[in-house]
Order: C-alpha cells, then sequence, then structure tokens
C-alpha cells in the first residue's frame, strides 16, 4: 500500500494527531506532495495547435501559507552547510557567503555564450583574473577554467599530460596513485587509457618512497597525489618525490582537494607539481551541487600550456580573448566553463585576498587540531593539517556516523581511506566557532560512549531513520509515479 493511501484526504472528519502533523506510524516525518492537500482543475486556453495541448490541467492549488511552510518543512527534513556543522573529511563543505550569491544572481551577470568578445570584455576579463589569481594561489604558470567539476579537471590534468607525452614521441602506459588516494583518481586514469599502479603508505601513512621507487620506470606517465593527502598528512618527502618522478620523465600531478590547508601558505607548484586542479566548490566557497555545477579549474607549467583545452583567455594589447592553445586537448565544456561558478570564486578570493586566504588555512588547521583534541575515538596519524582520520574502533564506522546525526550534527566520511579501521574522516574547516567546535566534538564523544543497541538503531531523532543506501544508489526511483506503479 502506498504511503499516499494511507493519509486522509480533504473530506476525513477528524485526523488523528499523526494524520494531522503528517507524521509515520513508526515515527518518521512525512511532508504529502503538494497536489496530494489538494488540486483543481484549471482549464486550459491556448492558441496552439490542439494535437500539442490538454484542455485542462490538475494543478494543485495551495494558499500561500501553505506554500512556505511545505517547503519549510521539507528543508528542516535535511541537513546542509546552513543547519550545523558538516565535517565531511575531504569534501571541505564550507558556508558559503550570499554576497557572491547575491553577484551571481545579478541580472548584468548572465550574458548570453555566443555575445560577441567585443561586447563581453567585463566577462572575460574577470576569467583572466581568475586565471591570473589560481595561478599564483598553486605555482602554476597557466589555467584553464574550463573543466565543471574535480574528477573533471582530473580527467583534463592528466589527458594534458598525455597530450605532452604523445608529442614527445613518448608512449607510456601507467599512472601510479596512492591506495589512500580519491576513487576519481583511478577513474581518471583509467578512462585516459592508462593502467594503474597502487602505490602502499608507509608506517607513518605517507608516501612509501621505496615502493615509489620500484614502481616508476620508463613506462610512468604520472604520479598523482594530494598533499596533504587524504590522512591530512604533509607529504615531507615531496622534494624527493617530485625528483623521482621527473628523472624517469613523469608528470607530477596535484589533486588540489586538500588545497584548504595550504592557501596562501605552500603552493604546489613550488613543490614540484606540474599539474594541478583547484575544486573551486570546496577551497574557494561555492556550493557543491549534486553533481554541479562546480568547477574544476586545471593550472599547468609553461612546458605544458599549449596542450591546454579550447578555449582559453588571453590579455592581449586591448582587453582579451579566447585563443585555441597550439596543442590543445580540445574541448572539454562548451563556451567558457561554468560562469557564474566562477564568477563566485572571483569574488570570494578578491574579498579574502592574501591575507585572508592565508587566516583561513591557518583556522582550517587550527581547528582540525582543537576538534582532535577533545573527542574520544582514537587518531591513529599525525600530525594532521585540515582533516584528520578517527577510528571508531570496535563500533563499525557508519553506525557510529548515524548516531551522531541524532545531535543534530552532520558526521564525517566513513570508512574511507581504509588504512584506518573504521574511518571517520573529518574536517570541520576554518568555517567554524569553537562553540560549534565543541558540539561537534560532545557529539562525536555521545556516540563513541553509546551502546551496541542505541547506535545499531540510530538515529531516532531525524526525519527518516535509516534509508537503504544501497538501492537508493543502485535503483532509484525518479518520480512520485514510479513509486507508486511499483507499489
Ligand atoms: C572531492 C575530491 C575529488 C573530486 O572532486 P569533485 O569536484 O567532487 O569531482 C578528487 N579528489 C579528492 C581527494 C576529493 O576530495
Amino acid at each position: 500500500m502506498s504511503r499516499q493511501q494511507e493519509r486522509p484526504d480533504e473530506q476525513s472528519e477528524t485526523l488523528t494527531f499523526e494524520q494531522a502533523s503528517w507524521v509515520d506510524p513508526d515515527g518518521d516525518r512525512y511532508e504529502p506532495l503538494l497536489s496530494e492537500k489538494g488540486s483543481e482543475t484549471v482549464e486550459v486556453d491556448s492558441e496552439l495547435p490542439d494535437d500539442l495541448t490538454r484542455d485542462s490541467l490538475e494543478l494543485p492549488n495551495p494558499s500561500e501559507p501553505e506554500l512556505a511552510r511545505h517547503y519549510t518543512r521539507l528543508s528542516e527534513m535535511n541537513y546542509g552547510v546552513e543547519s550545523g556543522p558538516f565535517p565531511l573529511g575531504s569534501c571541505t563543505m564550507k558556508y558559503n557567503p550570499k554576497f557572491t550569491e547575491d553577484l551571481a544572481a545579478r541580472a548584468d551577470a548572465s550574458i548570453h555564450p555566443d555575445r560577441s568578445e567585443r561586447s563581453t570584455q567585463g566577462t572575460l576579463g574577470l576569467l583572466y583574473e581568475l586565471q591570473t589569481y589560481l595561478g599564483d594561489i598553486g605555482g602554476m604558470d597557466a589555467v584553464t577554467l574550463q573543466p565543471p567539476a574535480g574528477a573533471a579537471g582530473e580527467f583534463t590534468g592528466i589527458l594534458v599530460a598525455k597530450a605532452y607525452h604523445e608529442t614527445n614521441g613518448d608512449e607510456r602506459s601507467e599512472v601510479i596513485i596512492p591506495e589512500s588516494a580519491h576513487g576519481t583518481n583511478f577513474a581518471t586514469a583509467a578512462m585516459a587509457g592508462y593502467d594503474v599502479v597502487s602505490l602502499p603508505s608507509n608506517e607513518a601513512g605517507r608516501v612509501d618512497t621505496e615502493a615509489l621507487e620500484a614502481a616508476l620506470s620508463e613506462k610512468t606517465a604520472a604520479l598523482m597525489l594530494t598533499n596533504p593527502n587524504t590522512l591530512g598528512l604533509f607529504e615531507r618527502d615531496i622534494e624527493e618525490i617530485a625528483e623521482m618522478v621527473h628523472d624517469v620523465g613523469g608528470i607530477l600531478y596535484y589533486d588540489g582537494a586538500n588545497l584548504n590547508a595550504l592557501l596562501g601558505r605552500a603552493r604546489p607548484g613550488d613543490m614540484g607539481f606540474d599539474v594541478m586542479h583547484y575544486n573551486v566548490h570546496k577551497t574557494f566557497a561555492t556550493p557543491h551541487g549534486g553533481g554541479g555545477p562546480g568547477a574544476g579549474p586545471v593550472g599547468v607549467t609553461e612546458e605544458l600550456r599549449e596542450f591546454l583545452p579550447d578555449p582559453h583567455v588571453r590579455a592581449t594589447d586591448t582587453g582579451y580573448e579566447t585563443h585555441t592553445p597550439d596543442n590543445s586537448i580540445g574541448k572539454v565544456h562548451g563556451y567558457d566553463g561554468n560562469w557564474l561558478v566562477l564568477l563566485k570564486a572571483h569574488a570570494y578570493i578578491t574579498r579574502l585576498g592574501d591575507a585572508g586566504l592565508a587566516d583561513a588555512s591557518a583556522k582550517a588547521v587550527l581547528n582540525a587540531n582543537y576538534l582532535a583534541e577533545q573527542i574520544d575515538y582514537e587518531i591513529p596519524f599525525g600530525p594532521f593539517h585540515h582533516e584528520f582520520v578517527a577510528s571508531a574502533g570496535e563500533q563499525d564506522a557508519a553506525d557510529a556516523a548515524k548516531r551522531m546525526l541524532d545531535f543534530g550534527v552532520h558526521p564525517p566520511t566513513t570508512k574511507w581511506p581504509e588504512i584506518v579501521p573504521e574511518a571517520l574522516m573529518t574536517e570541520p574547516t576554518e568555517i567554524e566557532s569553537k562553540r560549534t567546535l565543541d558540539q561537534l566534538a560532545a557529539a562525536f564523544n555521545a556516540a563513541s560512549a553509546s551502546d551496541t543497541d542505541t547506535i545499531e538503531h540510530a538515529p531516532s531523532r531525524t526525519a527518516a531513520g535509516r534509508i537503504d543506501q544501497t538501492s537508493a544508489a543502485r535503483n532509484p526511483r525518479l518520480s512520485w509515479q514510479a513509486l507508486d506503479d511499483e507499489e
């Protein structure tokens, strides 16, 4: 039976408390569709051909307060960066300042992408400035703003490395990636046609240089690394690692997801990295969308500039123009990339300035270290920077995470990286105050102290209990109709 049929219709005389408050018998909160709350038939009178129109249409007819409450209730059933702390390790879930949204919402920010470059000099100028800012921040000589996400940036960067090797007549078949790397690194290398060589960590949780030595050869196209790594540890041997990779003719790729730890303090380019992507939606405070729109600009050293995607913005004597780099890998996105996301990144960087960016990374590292001091779970690896990976020990990390939801906070990333058993990968970011970090620590410690029965049945204070995450991802029902048909 569908949930819909359990609901009272408008004619019901007396409602039980559960019905009136839309709470399921098992305690889950429930918000009906607007059309379930009432609808009316609207006559359609149109100039369009008869076979393209309907005579009438059923439309919901809520009053304004009903409508406002409907969306407010839906938003309360969810959790976001504006609900409370969101320490999802590696994802850098920062609050997005509203002034950047205000800029992106301005009517004059929406320009048609086919307009002539003569009439869009302001836009091109902003894009050019952002390329320059990102180049300065990462220590890179040239930047493309085209890729629409970090993963798309990785793919673009590895295609650039591949084009570079091919232009040199160099046949290389392998990309080396640490075991603890983000899944997108492995996917990127495979999609670009490379064999993946997986690199173990040493006991300290960092790159094992002996294993790296053994993995490197004239087949090595690139080594992909993030620094600090996914345990939050700075790869102290990075200069030696860069030299080892360069000695065999390989390219050193920087996964920029952890740039929040280094902003204004250290630059991947200075460490010897040749290519990097920036996760604009992590480091520069634009929203993480469910798959987009985001932006994953890519920076490269001078020798890789000619391979960047088409088009690329450059300055001329009289203004700005787009051009196709000489040996471009081609298009990776339409027009100039996700312009409004890039505009927000420009605004954020400009507002913070050099001192603000350096302050952000200092606070990101301070907050992670302060939080770590307050929690009862063990943290096997350190010293860490902007994030740490605690172990849930005897508990299942997913249970501990669900229990934390009961205390009004978002839990950390769980079960990754695998080098820490039952991992709770935690990144509070610089935006949280001491008071919020204390609240977060209390949630960790309450989960840590919970008995098995409690955490196995958690959460009990959220809009929904445990949902079947695997089926939701593998077998999504994307419309209400689909759910009804099945039931
Ligand atoms: C988030 C992340 C990525 C992928 O970035 P998206 O923008 O989500 O595609 C890659 N590597 C690491 C380490 C990440 O945390």
